[in-house]
């Protein structure tokens, strides 16, 4: 089947990074196509927190960040290969994006947010942009269903969609998280014209306010999105001039062709367990990948080398701890908990399998699954690693997808679940057996930590005593809001 369609600009995935280009591209007067696999649009950036890490934005005003500041934290976090031009790029282009887009009619607003190594020259506290709550609806009711879910963790029960500051009011239990769900059902239900067209909740949080909104500006510049399209190659001619791409939908293969370029925006590689195992230097599975199953496999990469293209910075990746829940009839994407704000609470701590910490538990997700790979590297008994954590910390915090006792007491937890995905047992020693850890080891850890929840100085690792790892501590707790003691049983 050939059907000779030509567009000026084809873009692959559906994504922030394909209806970014998306969008400047039909400004530019561009007849624009985005090609998405899924039946879904949005990518993993609709699923995700949507918080953009925009330097030097000055959203609200000169509130004294600068590019020099901004180079300073840069250089003095990062190591290895670097492409100083794209770095500059990002810098200097970011701030002009995030005013791009509040001109193209998506609204944008600061945020406070750690830089994630906080104690390093350079950083701040302010450099966060998230885009608020948007009304789904405003996508159309044929579209705004297609939009891809968001993760688990952001909405309630898998269905009320949660803010950042709902998300932090439920996960602390700060004071009126009561009212705060009230408030989100009550909406939800009240809402009874939605409720005619789709469960969805017509309210975009976080990740999906930001996809949500930045697709309401694509679609009125007439941009036409092709779901169930699937990338199959990149096609050339002699000369090595990109010429279009051929793709599959339905069963059916055929070409576009693209006047002026083909934009490669279809996600990671994270799916690809082969391109996992050829680029990363320990092997961790597919499947413990918190983002969309039928999304990021690498496929445009493969592409991309098939007609010669270079790659980098394939051996970093964006990283963060996971647990699997062991769910009957759920998909990966439910099964699979982002454990980042598990880790690092009071009353709690994280060791390897020889029962030796390894990591700062509070330190920033990225560098927490680093440190995962380099312990494993060294001693071969990481990945996986164990959350150790007492009953005070269970009345208190979510864990593994487990809501805290006051939610989810002991006795909702399915009972296929215990001694295979969570273990009790009345004393240390008793769950160091169970779960084959070295007793004197572990003994060794829990002591170190209840010494250190005294002092408030965690001498090892620093845990608690930045202030990203303040950031999401327990106030009430000192005097270190990120240490407790591990004492009391089960
Ligand atoms: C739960 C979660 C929270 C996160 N929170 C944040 C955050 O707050 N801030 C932040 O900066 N980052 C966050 N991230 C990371 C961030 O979401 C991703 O880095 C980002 O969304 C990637 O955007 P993208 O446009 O490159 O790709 P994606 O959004 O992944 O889009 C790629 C698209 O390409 C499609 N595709 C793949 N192959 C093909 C093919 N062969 N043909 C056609 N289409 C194809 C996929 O189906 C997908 O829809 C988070 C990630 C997760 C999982």
């Amino acid at each position: 089947m050939n059907n000779n369609e030509t567009f000026d600009v084809v873009v692959v995935g559906s994504g922030a990074a394909g209806a970014m280009t998306a969008l400047r591209s039909a400004e530019h007067g561009l007849k624009v196509l985005i090609i998405e696999k899924a039946h879904k649009f949005g990518g993993t950036s609709a699923t995700s927190g949507g918080v953009l890490w925009i330097p030097n934005h000055q959203l609200d005003g000169d509130k004294g960040d600068s590019r020099a500041q901004v180079m300073e934290y840069l250089a003095s976090i990062t190591s290895g290969p670097l492409n100083q031009e794209r770095i500059d790029a990002y810098v200097d282009q970011a701030p002009e994006m995030v005013r791009y887009l509040k001109k193209s009619g998506v609204q944008v607003m600061a945020a406070a947010w750690p830089d994630y190594f906080p104690d390093k020259p350079g950083a701040r506290a302010d450099r966060s942009v998230i885009v608020p709550t948007f009304d789904g609806r405003q996508l159309g009711d044929k579209r705004y269903p297609l939009m891809r879910e968001q993760y688990n963790r952001f909405k309630l029960f898998g269905r009320y969609s949660m803010d950042l500051v709902e998300t932090f009011s439920l996960m602390m239990q700060q004071k009126g998280w009561r009212m705060t769900v009230a408030k989100m059902i009550t909406r939800y239900w009240a809402d009874r014209s939605t409720r005619k067209v789709s469960h969805r909740d017509r309210r975009f949080t976080q990740g999906a306010a930001l996809m949500g909104a930045v697709y309401k500006a694509v679609f009125d510049k007439g941009v036409e999105l092709r779901l169930e399209t699937k990338l199959e190659s990149v096609n050339a001619d002699g000369a090595g001039r990109v010429t279009g791409v051929t793709v599959s939908q339905f069963g059916r293969s055929y070409t576009i062709d693209a006047r002026h370029g083909v934009m490669l925006s279809a996600g990671g590689f994270e799916w690809n367990q082969a391109l996992r195992d050829r680029f990363y230097p320990v092997p961790g599975l597919a499947r413990h990948s918190s983002t969309p199953e039928d999304a990021n496999r690498g496929e445009a990469l493969i592409a991309a080398e098939a007609i010669g293209a270079d790659v980098e910075h394939t051996g970093a990746g964006w990283w963060i701890p996971t647990m699997t829940l062991p769910m009957v009839n759920a998909s990966n994407f439910h099964e699979i908990h982002q454990a980042a704000f598990d880790v690092g609470r009071p009353w709690s701590v994280c060791v390897n399998r020889n029962g030796d910490r390894f990591v700062d538990e509070a330190i920033g997700y990225d560098s927490f699954g680093k440190a995962m790979v380099e312990d494993h590297l060294k001693t071969g008994a990481n990945c996986p690693c164990w959350l150790v954590f007492d009953a005070k910390f269970r009345a208190k915090f979510s864990a593994g997808g487990l809501m805290p006792t006051v939610h989810t007491p002991d006795r909702k937890i399915p009972d296929d679940w215990w001694d295979h995905y969570v273990f009790r047992a009345d004393t240390l020693e008793a769950l160091a057996n169970k779960i084959r850890l070295p007793w004197p080891a572990l003994q060794q850890t829990i002591g170190n930590i209840n010494a250190y929840a005294k002092t408030g100085v965690d001498p090892e690792f620093g845990r608690g005593m930045n202030i990203y790892d303040q950031f999401f501590g327990d106030p009430t707790v000192s005097p270190n809001p990120n240490l407790g003691p591990i004492d009391t049983a089960p």
